[in-house]
């Protein structure tokens, strides 16, 4: 059976696991998954965003 991987952020889909460099994360009850690209913005975005919890 062919599964399929889906980046939550921009909607790139690739056939079968996701490859090394996408992302996992679980928000809430949600897993959800990032592109390599979106994972480089996406940890920025959570990296800025601990940031500013710690002002
Ligand atoms: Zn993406």
């Amino acid at each position: 059976m062919a599964s399929s991987t889906t980046c939550d952020f921009c909607g790139t889909t690739v056939p079968g696991d996701p490859p090394l460099t996408w992302t996992a994360a679980v928000e809430g009850d949600r897993l959800r998954r990032f592109c390599d690209s979106c994972s480089r913005e996406h940890l920025r975005a959570m990296e800025a965003k601990l940031d500013s919890d710690f002002w």
